[in-house]
């Protein structure tokens, strides 16, 4: 049997990374976003100098980030931005307050933007497949590699075209590590082989 990392999933071609909830006080979601490196800066800005944000410290302008972001060392990165922010600079501190609205506002503009940039990646592909958005656990039809050489012929013929397979993993957006509906890991299988039930 396959081991699975229960801390990832993937929704909507969409990473989230399962956190310990007892870290993140007054959080709800134990799942955060992942943020790949391009899109850091951008939430850090909006965590940070968003203009109802007010130039929070590092230690609070990280603590935001983590609400519903994850990459590794957060707080690194939060340090090397403020370091570099003139407002910063200029006014030291300011008055601060929390707004959940904000937040809010801020995650669905991420979350938005990187949904827009996998749409556009997997658009052309899902018009012609409609299996677009398939997720670690769905079930589907994946093709049978039965030989076709004479010999096996007779069988290939009676032989099923599809069999049941479950999603174990995905690779990228058109190739799934599965695991047959007895457990058994049965490899990697390219989109094209696959169909959603
Ligand atoms: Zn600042």
């Amino acid at each position: 049997m396959m081991e699975r990392d229960l801390s990832w999933n993937v929704k909507n071609g969409l990473l989230f990374k399962k956190v310990n909830l007892r870290q993140y006080p007054n959080c709800e979601s134990a799942w955060k976003l992942f943020v790949p490196n391009e899109l850091r800066g951008k939430v850090i800005k909006e965590c940070h100098d968003e203009v109802k944000a007010g130039h929070l410290g590092v230690r609070k302008t990280a603590f935001r980030v983590k609400q519903f972001y994850y990459w590794p060392n957060v707080i690194q990165d939060v340090k090397q931005y403020i370091k570099s922010c003139e407002t910063c600079a200029r006014f030291k501190t300011k008055p601060f307050i929390e707004s959940q609205l904000v937040r809010n506002k801020v995650f669905g503009m991420v979350k938005d933007k990187m949904e827009r940039c996998h749409m556009k990646s997997s658009n052309v592909y899902n018009k012609k497949r409609n299996v677009g958005s398939l997720q670690v656990g769905d079930i589907v039809w994946k093709r049978t590699k039965y030989l076709s050489n004479a010999n096996k012929k007779f069988m290939a013929k009676l032989a099923p075209k599809f069999e049941k397979a479950v999603v174990t993993e995905k690779l990228s957006e058109t190739v799934f590590r599965l695991n047959n509906i007895f457990g058994k890991p049965i490899g990697m299988w390219h989109i094209k082989d696959l169909k959603t039930l």
